[in-house]
């Protein structure tokens, strides 16, 4: 952290669905950056998600940190500016769950964390491709079982096939570089070209083209509630090729999870990979392997053979830890110091 300004008070963070790595991580930049005796920013570390139960919890924080589960709409705004907050810092880069216009109204500043390893997403939405086309948790299973048969194992080379990227920014660019070595054909479509990715042999089309000629379509495009809502529904998938791979990481609610579940059954979708679900946030990073999942969406999901769900874990790196937790404590720092963030984390 660039700022090194002293100040007698500290300034207390909440961090709100936090979890050990993300204390180890915080505490580690806090440390860094401060002495160890001096701080200037207290962290406490809360494992409540946000909403407008949670806010009781808090105990005198200027500054809440959350993630992309906490709830941030405007109630629970109104209720955090009534608590004295001042600062929302999300430690992501998606901010679909914050209410921008509320926070405004109520002059509280938004930060992020834009890009921190667009390499740990694109690297990610490759072991879903690999793992669910050549099965080797299959494979995993099998042998340590002495299974050693090849019945039911069989892929597809990557190589000339057809990869749909939906979204070229970082994560789409990382992604498309990956499958550029493979040797795969690249197209690409994006609401704003990046002509540039021409010169690496991307073919940039519209959404149609990604629909009818890709085997494996993956989305890295942001989720805009009124503009790309369910993208990927029934009327997109009677488009795509028979035994399509869709992958998905960006944010669950681009697809329609009903319509693709018609498309498993009746094998026109081939494989299903998805780091995201649009019912996530009852569900994702915590340990529910003993109670009965309500879900009954989900259940159907991850019956199916060729589908292969994670729980949001593609941007869960060292690299992307370290540089999250960086880059949050940094937005803070400048807002702090000098009222005021980076314009590019600044919403
Ligand atoms: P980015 O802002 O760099 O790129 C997004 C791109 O999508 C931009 O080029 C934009 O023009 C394009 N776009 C916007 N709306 C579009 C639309 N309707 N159709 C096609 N393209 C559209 O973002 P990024 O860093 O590459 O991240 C992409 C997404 O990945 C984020 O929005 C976030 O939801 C998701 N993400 C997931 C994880 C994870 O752990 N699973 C981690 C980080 C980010």
């Amino acid at each position: 952290m660039a700022s090194t300004t002293t100040t007698t008070t500290t300034t207390k963070i909440a961090f709100f669905s936090s979890k050990p790595y993300d204390e180890t991580f915080f505490k580690k930049e806090n440390d860094a950056t401060f002495s160890e005796t001096d701080h200037k920013y207290a962290l406490r570390f809360l494992e409540n998600q946000l909403n407008e139960d949670t806010i009781k919890l808090l105990d005198g924080e200027t500054v809440v940190c959350t993630f992309v589960n906490d709830i941030v709409n405007a109630p629970v705004i109104e209720l955090l500016a009534a608590a004295g907050v001042k600062i929302i810092a999300l430690r992501c880069a998606g901010f679909n769950n914050v209410d921008l216009k509320a926070a405004k109204a109520h002059n509280i500043s938004v930060v992020r964390v834009p890009a921190y390893s667009p390499e740990a997403v694109a690297e990610h939405c490759v072991a879903l491709i690999l793992t669910l086309n050549r099965k080797t948790h299959k494979a995993y299973q099998r042998t340590r079982d002495q299974n050693y048969s090849l019945n039911g194992l069989l892929g597809f080379n990557l190589f000339k096939k057809t990869v749909g990227v939906i979204g070229t920014g970082r994560i789409g660019q990382a992604f498309i570089k990956i499958m550029l070595g493979f040797g795969c054909r690249v197209l690409a479509y994006d609401v704003y070209p990046n002509e540039s990715l021409k010169e690496l042999g991307v073919e940039l089309v519209d959404l149609d083209t990604i629909y009818t000629q890709s085997d494996i379509i993956s989305l890295h495009c942001p989720l805009i509630p009124d503009q790309n809502k369910y993208m990927i529904n029934e009327q997109a998938i009677d488009k795509m090729k028979k035994g399509v791979y869709i992958i998905n990481t960006s944010r669950g609610g681009l697809i329609c999870t009903v319509d693709i579940i018609k498309g498993l059954k009746t094998g026109k979708i081939g494989g299903l990979g998805i780091d995201v679900y649009e019912q996530e946030e009852k569900l994702f990073f915590r340990d529910l392997s003993d109670t009965i999942i309500q879900d009954d969406v989900i259940q159907r999901l991850v019956s199916f053979p060729n589908v292969l769900v994670t729980a949001h874990q593609a941007f869960f790196t060292d690299e992307a830890l370290t540089q999250i937790s960086h880059v949050t404590m940094d937005n803070i720092n400048a807002i702090m110091t000098t009222g005021t963030s980076d314009p590019s984390r600044t919403l």
